[in-house]
């Protein structure tokens, strides 16, 4: 009997014996089951900064975790070697979510990052990663393209802490050409998010011809402002080309500079510019008196004047997770 998946928008229909679109969740016997539940096949340390999420305990670390597949096929997908293979051709390891935790404060970490694939396809794994994490009194990092149903979205969101979400673009065309998706479902994930967790931060991979003339940007970054709001961190990273996109070059720094003006002319509050070695782009300044609140060098904190979440000079308080 074919199961259908109401996990994501993508509803796969699922054949007995067969799996979804993520390759991860297959039809055992009228069941549909992650496969990849407790076998990461990525476990790394990173720097929070890292994700990218810099209005999060600054200078920490976080424990890092993926499985095999995602529901998107992002034809320039810097993940591809885990993101786009079936579960069986990727060597994992057995981590239960109980390890999950032990190992995170092993290591010093502060949290756990859901992060590398998508972990809205590992869902139950996730879901039972984040209960034990904040059982044991760390965080939880979110890092996704936000393609989800509503119903498990907001189960998932109520365990989370923060939310690194991409906004690809404001085009359908674009999701449905080069990622294999729609727009309205993110941009929903995003709103929901925003609503139930202390904190969001948007990633927009500038690429060239893709998503990168003037009124592409002003439209993302207008609809950041209205539905997310000013304080929103949106992080425009570069494009480099990899798997699929060879055909494009990699983002002159001229048109990241071009979309961080767009933000500002917007009125975005923190906006940042990543993959790039520009060591101002990755500063946090006061929105309110333009004071250097963290200074950073690629994922290192060097400088951290923030009090208790507040601009030292005028007091003005700084969207975030400080402590
Ligand atoms: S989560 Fe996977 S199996 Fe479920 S609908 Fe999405 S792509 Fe299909
Ligand atoms: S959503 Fe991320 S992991 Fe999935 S295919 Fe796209 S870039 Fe790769």
């Amino acid at each position: 009997m074919n199961v259908q998946c109401e996990l994501c928008p993508k509803r796969c229909d699922v054949a007995p014996g067969e799996s979804g679109e993520c390759r991860i969740r297959v039809n055992l016997d009228g069941k549909l089951l992650a496969v990849t539940y407790g076998y990461p096949c990525s476990v790394h340390v990173d720097p929070v900064e890292k994700k990218p999420v810099f209005h999060f305990l600054p200078g920490t670390s976080t424990f890092s975790l993926a499985t095999v597949g995602c529901n998107l096929h992002c034809l320039n997908c810097q993940n591809w070697e885990i993101s786009q293979q079936n579960p069986e051709d990727v060597p994992a390891s057995p981590l239960p979510p109980e390890d999950v935790v032990r190992l995170a404060q092993k290591h010093g970490c502060r949290s756990v990052s859901y992060t590398y694939t998508d972990p809205v396809v590992y869902y139950e794994y996730t879901l039972d990663c984040c209960r034990r994490v904040r059982e044991g009194g760390l965080k939880n990092v979110l890092v996704t393209a936000g393609y989800i149903n509503a119903e498990p979205w907001r189960e998932l969101l109520r365990e989370v802490d923060a939310a690194r979400i991409d906004l690809k673009s404001m085009s359908d065309a674009f999701y449905r050409d080069v990622c294999g998706a729609t727009l309205n479902p993110v941009l929903a994930a995003l709103t929901t998010a925003r609503s139930m967790v202390p904190l969001v931060e948007v990633i927009h991979l500038v690429i060239p011809t893709l998503n990168d003339r003037d009124e592409d940007l002003t439209q993302l970054c207008r609809w950041i402002k209205e539905n997310l709001g000013p304080d929103a961190p949106l992080h425009f990273s570069r494009f480099f080309p990899q798997y699929r996109m060879h055909n494009l070059p990699p983002t002159p720094l001229s048109t990241l500079e071009r979309a961080k003006q767009i933000a500002e002319t917007e009125g975005l509050r923190y906006i940042y510019m990543g993959n790039i070695s520009e060591r101002e782009s990755a500063n946090t300044y006061c929105p309110s008196c333009r004071n250097l609140l963290i200074r950073r060098s690629g994922y290192r904190v060097l400088e951290n004047h923030l009090r208790e979440g507040r601009c030292p000079k005028c007091r003005s308080e700084i969207y975030g997770i400080w402590k």
